[in-house]
């Protein structure tokens, strides 16, 4: 079968030359220059005369010449008038909504395409014989093709360019004949596979069915031929593009969070349908980053490595937060608008932010893994009866780890089973509070999931050993602050050096 033979016969049965191109098995840039790539191949190019008709390139051209009209095999997907329509609706779309470098378009491709597909395999058979393979599809599926071909172009046209994770352009494509041809494929599939029709309840006919079940190797052209023509019959109509949707990409912004209010909660804190507190970290977080990436802040997720209790502060470099923000407007955030942000969070007065910054979603395994290994810092701020003694000073310099059994606290038993676990104490640091003698500070660094309130006072023998029976007397926490996260994550940005810059 020389190329010029197939080419022909194609051409006789209606195919555009992109599709024409598609049967040579062209590849990658090899769309660009059809004509070109026609010639490289050795294939007479076809002159097109005034009226848009096409002039045989040779003699023995079957008799019934089609008009340059809708491909038979694509049905106009790859004509220059459905670029021009397809451009057209996603300029008309929400698109310009959109501040996105990248874009993917993502055609759902009516099931008529490939029953067309297949009835050109069966036609190419029947012409060419066994040299066209049973198994393995005479074209470049028109899937690939559109990715080869109608992907470049729009990306060009829109001035974007592709990646897989950018604004997902979904493209809903419909067929006049689309609800006829699938009933007519449903008593096909009977007669096919009569074993599964007969033996499943329900078959679905799906695009995924089509092309695993439906080749010239499972189906045999006969019974394909009894509901459908080989090779398919020329229509007048074009595919319709339906509907094109716009699907933002999901974004990720990291930093750390310092918690300088013993007042706040972490997420909305609601009890029995009504707000304890007023505000939480989250959505001062979210209220100060939301509005620049999304219309729909309430869809975002506020994720941080571990969380404090409300009366506990978060200082020193502050704990790891993330957000992810489905669906988003932008993708990016420069350090200027990041630091507006980070000043705008720090104007509440009960959270402040650093290190702000999109990040590669791959990246939140950082946040959501790892949560038990971790080692957590605290300060304690704690009272004695009594003034401060040496011998007590001294019972609370522990530099080598212990392990404590910790029931589940009296105060968290309403939402945590009751258990007791063992949990490892890194090291206890202890001085007295500077005018106080009854107060000491004390440093703790603990395993992840320590109750630190009850390593101090014990809670009637619940955690044990703890703080206060290391040393044999009573001993209360009165503040509590994290100072640490063992978490050397998102990197380190100084935001305000894009102050400075100006
Ligand atoms: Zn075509």
């Amino acid at each position: 079968m020389k190329n010029q033979e197939l080419v022909d016969f194609l051409r006789s049965c209606g195919v555009c030359e992109v599709c024409q191109l598609r049967y040579l098995k062209a590849r990658g840039s090899e769309y660009k220059d059809i004509n070109e790539t026609l010639r490289n191949l050795d294939i007479k190019v076809n002159e097109t005369d005034e009226n848009g008709e096409v002039t045989p390139s040779s003699d023995d051209q079957p008799a019934k010449k089609p008009r340059l009209a809708i491909c038979s095999t694509c049905l106009g997907l790859f004509s220059d008038e459905f670029q021009k329509e397809l451009l057209e609706g996603i300029l008309n779309s929400d698109f310009g909504k959109y501040d996105c470098q990248t874009i993917v378009l993502a055609i759902s491709l009516p099931m008529i395409l490939q029953l067309r597909q297949l009835a050109m395999w069966y036609a190419l058979q029947r012409k060419f014989g066994p040299i066209i393979d049973s198994n393995n599809p005479p074209d470049v599926p028109i899937k690939e093709a559109v990715k080869l071909i109608l992907h470049p172009i729009i990306c060009e046209k829109l001035g974007k360019k592709y990646d897989a994770d950018g604004l997902m352009i979904s493209v809903d494509l419909r067929h006049k004949l689309e609800e006829e041809e699938v009933e007519k494929l449903v008593k096909l599939n009977k007669e096919a596979f009569p074993y599964k029709a007969a033996h499943q309840k329900r078959i679905e006919i799906s695009r995924g069915l089509l092309e695993k079940q439906y080749q010239p190797a499972k189906v045999k052209a006969d019974t394909f031929e009894k509901y459908f023509q080989i090779p398919s019959p020329i229509v007048e109509e074009p595919l319709e593009l339906k509907n094109i949707e716009l699907q933002g990409p999901l974004v990720c912004v990291a930093g750390r969070y310092r918690k300088v209010n013993r007042e706040i909660s972490h997420t909305p804190w609601v009890l029995n349908g009504q707000r304890v507190m007023e505000d939480s970290i989250e959505e001062i977080i979210i209220r100060n980053i939301g509005p620049h990436f999304t219309e729909k802040p309430e869809k975002i997720i506020f994720m941080s490595s571990g969380r404090e209790d409300v009366d506990v502060r978060c200082l020193g470099k502050g704990r790891p937060f993330c957000l992810e923000i489905p669906n988003s407007i932008r993708s990016s955030l420069s350090q200027e608008q990041a630091y507006k942000m980070e000043q705008a969070v720090d104007e509440s007065g009960k959270v402040s932010i650093v290190n702000l910054q999109v990040v590669a979603r791959e990246e939140l395994s950082h946040i959501k893994t790892g949560e038990e290994q971790k080692k957590k810092f605290y300060r304690a701020l704690c009272a004695l009866k009594e003034p401060v003694t040496v011998e007590i000073l001294e019972n609370l310099q522990i530099s080598e780890s212990f392990d404590i059994q910790q029931k589940t606290p009296i105060r968290v038993l309403h939402r945590r089973p009751l258990h007791t676990r063992p949990r490892t104490i890194y090291s206890v640091k202890a001085r007295v509070q500077r005018g106080n003698p009854q107060a000491l500070i004390v440093d703790i660094v603990t395993q992840a999931g320590t109750y630190i309130k009850e390593l101090v006072h014990g809670e009637f023998g619940r955690t044990t050993p703890s703080l206060s029976s290391i040393i044999g007397q009573a001993m209360d926490i009165q503040a509590l602050d994290v100072v640490g996260i063992d978490l050397e994550w998102p990197p380190e940005v100084d935001n305000s050096l894009s102050a400075l810059k100006k």
